[in-house]
């Protein structure tokens, strides 16, 4: 008989696999994508992936055997398996990381891992065995316990099979996927099963059971409680039966073997929406006819292809018809969205259109759990659909057939923390290229980068540059805020032509978006005379002030510069800090309009689902009459009633120190002026700048894309960023800031040794300290066209040795591939 070994993939940040040995009795048994249980490290046990089964033996270390097998069948495709390995590769992060993001953290388990009652958990203890019993009972008695912990409760070293099934038959789950969790949670119901709710096979029914009286009555009660018998039957929760009834969950039970009754989850409040999808598309208007003859041509041509289309120009539609057209192939899509939490109008549009064959995979907003979905989508009968944030892209979807990006351009397609740092949109077209499948990225100001590839004919293009319904673009302005200042005609921090449109829009009683970006965490500094902000002499950026240096520095190129005490410009001696958020906006529209209703939405104001969609609402229901936000209202909203937009000040977008601050500048305003207008009437949008010359706000107001993606270019160019570079980005983490500078020049100097100029830095970032370390950033500049895996494999090593080093041990390493 052979001896097998498995190379195991630990939850846990590791630059390699591990290989263990295989009982020989478990020869049969073990697979390769199954978890089996290890220890690592003194006696810690872990849940590891098997990836590699083999015949030979470590070379420099004793195999230990490994405890246990715990799936008897994968987890995971072969391809995602190689998706991973991807991952790591490329974005240089180890196996475990990409395999932690990977999987809901209710398969990654460890010594560590604290469980908690599932809350859905109806108390039903019967299914259970003795163990499984006295695990769960301690669960509700102590809320919390770690899968230490538990072992000691059982006096048993293994008991990863027994969690795991409890995490199955939702009787606990792990504490990180309970906070992903979306609260009103899902709600057992009751029905009669279809043949019952005919009315002979209801009567057979009544008759058999007059042998066993409690059920009957459990199912007189149902009929009651329902109103079955009425034209508007009610949904009646399990338990609201069986308290009703005053029996237990058997006889209720017992109904259900009967084939009288059935159970469903649905979440609370919604029970009955969206049951049966509704295959009843809208007729394409002609230009989205002919985008779709298009898409259909470029997706089959192409790895990828890019929908361009102004806003409201019917992208959604264009995704649902092509969605289908792959459903019907027997396929299925993964539908990736931003940021899930803040596309519920989508979201439910969408399982309008898909019904319960559309899977929405982790949000805040969403009633099914991740390990939920992870094992429908395992299942044979997977989702047709998944939609869902980055993470989706881990989801096993084995006919992978097409992968969509809708508003592709977004930056929070890419993960900043913790690795695998990788970007959800590039990392998507490398799982279709596994499978296969089709690539359909979709934006009304697609990113640079994307538009770039669509121009060289690496990716496919169509355009759309009507709305849909005709509706006009709206008509942008920009108001002068120097001028404004000088004659003293501002009223807060409103010009005069905002001003007088938002009270002419109020008379109108129509409704008016406040636009206020808080993205610039690092006040800039601007000459209050003449506008004048200090820009860096080598790039295209402006300076970041210092707060600890009391200094200007660039943080791409390391320019720095004392802060004058006068403006270069205008000799104006006003140079102040700019600066003003949402909230203080809020305010002072309540003393200026003090008959508008005023809300507010950002981040601190949505911390909850319900105050989110209750502004949604509101604001739909004209019950709102000015909206003040962040990004967060720039997202796919749709209102009708919307006649005017304000952006409260573009200076500070376009001087945000980063090479990508003018793109991103005219994403923002395209977007939120594209909430403008959408249905009776021309929309308005008011800029307010302190330089209305300024090119991108011409760009934005003309709605020239191309012509600010050919101006970039040749900046991006001349400074060879991004698309013209790759850059990995390695920041160094201490509490002391002169031995992180220390550690910082010493690996700059290492690194120069082998890469030369391509080494940029060390620079100290505009936030210098957070959580109490100390930043230190190098930039390396790679070549876009070549491979770069062998550069990367040494940079890796050098990385290595370096931490090694005894004077930097304690240094953290952050390597960053394709930062934002
Ligand atoms: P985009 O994603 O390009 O911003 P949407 O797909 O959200 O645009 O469409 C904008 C609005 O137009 C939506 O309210 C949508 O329902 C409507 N719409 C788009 N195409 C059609 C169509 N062919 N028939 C009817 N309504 C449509
Ligand atoms: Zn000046
Ligand atoms: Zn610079």
């Amino acid at each position: 008989m052979v001896t097998l070994f498995v190379d195991v993939i630990l939850p846990l940040p590791l630059n390699r696999l591990y290989t263990y040995r295989v009982p020989r009795g478990l020869n049969d048994q073990i697979q390769e994508r199954t978890r089996v249980v290890v220890q690592f490290g003194k006696s810690k046990l872990y849940s590891a992936l098997v990836a590699r089964v083999h015949e030979h033996p470590p070379q420099d270390y004793q195999a230990k055997y490994i405890d246990e097998i715990l799936d008897d069948a994968p987890i995971i495709y072969p391809e995602q398996l190689k998706f991973w390995e991807w991952m790591s590769d490329y974005y240089l992060c180890s196996m475990g990381e990409v395999m932690l993001s990977a999987l809901p953290s209710g398969l990654n388990l460890s010594s560590q891992t604290i469980l908690q009652i599932h809350p859905d958990f109806d108390g039903d203890f019967s299914e259970l065995n003795d163990k499984e019993y006295l695990v769960s009972e301690a669960l509700e008695n102590q809320e919390k316990l770690t899968l230490q912990e538990i072992s000691e409760i059982l006096g048993q070293k293994t008991v990863m099979p027994l969690v795991k099934r409890l995490i199955e038959q939702k009787v606990a789950i792990s504490e990180e996927d309970l906070k992903l969790k979306y609260k009103p949670q899902m709600v057992d119901w009751v029905r009669l099963t279809p043949s019952c709710q005919q009315e002979e096979v209801l009567q057979e029914k009544f008759d058999e059971l007059s042998r066993a009286p409690k059920q009957l009555e459990v199912l007189m009660t149902y009929i009651k409680l329902s109103g079955w018998h009425t034209a508007n039957p009610k949904p009646v929760k399990k338990t609201e039966l069986y308290q009703a009834a005053e029996a237990s969950l058997a006889q209720v039970k017992s109904l259900v073997e009967k084939g009288v009754l059935e159970v469903y989850a649905e979440e609370l409040g919604r029970v009955g929406e969206f049951e049966d999808a509704d295959e009843t598309d809208f007729p394409l208007n002609e230009h989205q006819e002919k985008a779709l003859e298009e898409l259909r041509i470029n997706l089959n041509e192409k790895p990828v292809t890019l929908l361009h289309g102004v806003t409201s120009s019917g992208k959604t539609e264009l995704y649902i018809q092509l969605a289908r057209e792959c459903i019907r192939q027997g396929k299925q899509v993964l539908y990736l969205v931003p940021e899930i939490a803040l596309t519920t109008q989508l979201v439910n549009r969408l399982k309008h259109r898909f019904g319960n064959r559309m899977g929405v995979y982790h949000s805040r907003f969403n009633v099914n759990e991740r390990v939920e979905i992870w094992n429908r989508a395992l299942a044979d009968d997977g989702y047709d659909v998944v939609i869902g944030a980055r993470s989706t892209l881990f989801v096993p979807m084995p006919r992978l057939g097409l992968i969509i990006v809708d508003e592709e351009h977004e930056t929070s397609f890419k993960q900043f923390d913790p690795a695998p740092r990788y970007h959800a949109r590039d990392s998507a077209v490398v799982l279709a290229s596994i499978y296969k499948a089709q690539v359909l990225l979709g934006s009304a100001t697609p990113a640079i980068e994307t538009y770039r590839n669509a121009q060289t004919g690496k990716f496919g293009l169509v355009s759309v540059k009507k709305r849909h319904g005709n509706i006009q673009l709206p008509e942008i302005f920009v108001d002068d805020l120097t001028k404004a200042y000088k004659r003293k005609e501002m009223k807060a921090n409103l010009g005069p032509m905002l001003f007088q449109a938002m009270e002419e829009a109020l008379e109108n009683k129509e409704q008016i978006i406040l636009f206020r970006n808080r993205r610039g965490f690092s006040p800039t500094l601007r000459c209050q005379t003449c506008g004048w902000v200090p820009q860096c002499k080598n790039c295209d950026i402006s300076l970041t002030y210092h707060k600890y240096r009391d200094q200007l520095s660039c943080h791409y190129c390391g320019f720095h510069q004392h802060v004058p005490h006068t403006c270069p410009a205008c000799g104006g001696h006003e140079i102040k800090l700019a600066g003003f958020g949402t909230e203080r906006v809020e305010e002072d529209l309540s003393l200026l309009f003090p008959k508008a209703r005023i809300a507010r939405m950002d981040l601190d104001t949505t911390r909850n689902k319900n105050s989110y969609q209750r502004m949604l609402s509101d604001f739909e229901a004209g019950d709102t009459d000015i909206l003040v936000g962040t990004q967060m209202i720039t997202k796919g909203l749709d209102f009708d009633r919307v006649s005017l937009v304000g952006i409260l000040s573009a200076d500070n977008m376009l001087h945000y120190p980063d090479f990508r601050a003018f793109e991103r500048s005219y994403h923002l305003m395209a977007q939120v002026a594209g909430r403008a207008g959408r249905k009776n009437k021309r929309g308005k949008v008011i800029i307010q700048s302190f330089e209305p010359e300024h090119f991108i706000i011409r760009k934005v107001i003309d709605n020239d894309y191309e012509g600010m993606v050919k101006d970039q270019l040749v900046h991006r160019r001349q400074f060879n960023y991004p698309p013209y570079s790759r850059i990995v980005l390695i920041t160094l983490k201490h509490r002391s800031r002169e031995l992180n500078q220390d550690a910082a020049r010493q690996l700059a100097r290492i690194l120069r040794g082998r890469f030369g100029d391509r080494i940029l830095g060390p620079e100290t970032p505009a936030i210098a300290r957070i959580r109490n370390l100390y930043h230190e950033n190098i930039l390396i500049k790679l070549s876009r066209d070549s491979s770069n895996a062998q550069l990367k494999i040494e940079l890796l090593e050098l990385l290595d040795e370096f931490r090694k080093s005894p004077n930097y041990k304690a240094v953290r390493l952050v390597i960053n591939v394709d930062p934002l």
